[in-house]
């Protein structure tokens, strides 16, 4: 168990699962992408780890680039996603794979949704490590998904509380 600020946290996901999942979505981007280009957007600051991760299992030419996106306060979503660092490179007509670490409610997602609709990329599609089925209410198709999780709070592998845990290589969950 690991105390962050004022919660504690207990183990839930194993740097072996963690990095099998990351690898099953690096191959399949591999089948999808080797020729094609791809710019892969991470969404910070949460998909830093994944992101990384991830990229240096791609083996053709690509190009890296990051948004910020923040809405979390605490332990629970405020409902209003702020762009905090926009989109500072020409995506038009290219092929984008966004990289989220989770994806909870979807409000995230769908505003870098607008963002890219709005730059006239040719195809984009997201991959996020962890995902909350319970708690997304959003209709946008998440194509590379790498654990399901139920709607408790985590931390580690790139996910923070309140600044704290990012730094952490396996995955904690809440204590009840
Ligand atoms: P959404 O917009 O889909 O509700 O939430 C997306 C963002 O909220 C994630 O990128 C992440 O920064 C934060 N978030 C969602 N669920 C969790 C969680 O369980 N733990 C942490 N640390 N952040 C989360
Ligand atoms: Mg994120
Ligand atoms: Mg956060």
């Amino acid at each position: 168990m690991i105390q962050l600020h004022d919660l504690k946290f207990e183990p839930y996901i194993s740097e072996e699962e963690i990095e099998g999942a990351v690898a099953k979505i690096a191959s399949r981007l591999n089948a999808d992408y080797k020729d094609q280009n791809p710019i892969f957007i991470g969404v910070l600051n949460g998909s830093f780890m994944f992101a990384s991760e991830v990229i240096k299992r791609f083996k053709g030419d690509c190009e890296v680039s990051f948004v910020k996106m923040g809405s979390y306060e605490g332990t629970s979503t405020t409902g209003t996603v702020k762009t905090l660092v926009g989109l500072n490179q020409k995506v038009e007509g290219r092929k984008v794979v966004i990289l989220e670490d989770i994806v909870d409610t979807g409000n995230t997602l769908e505003e870098i949704n607008k963002i890219l609709e709005a730059e006239k990329v040719a195809d984009y599609k997201v991959a996020t490590l962890f995902f909350k089925p319970e708690a997304y209410k959003k209709s946008l198709h998440i194509e590379y998904i790498g654990i399901q999780i139920p709607d408790k709070f985590i931390v580690g592998y790139g996910l923070d509380y309140d600044g704290l845990g990012r730094n952490l290589t396996q995955v904690y969950k809440r204590k009840e």
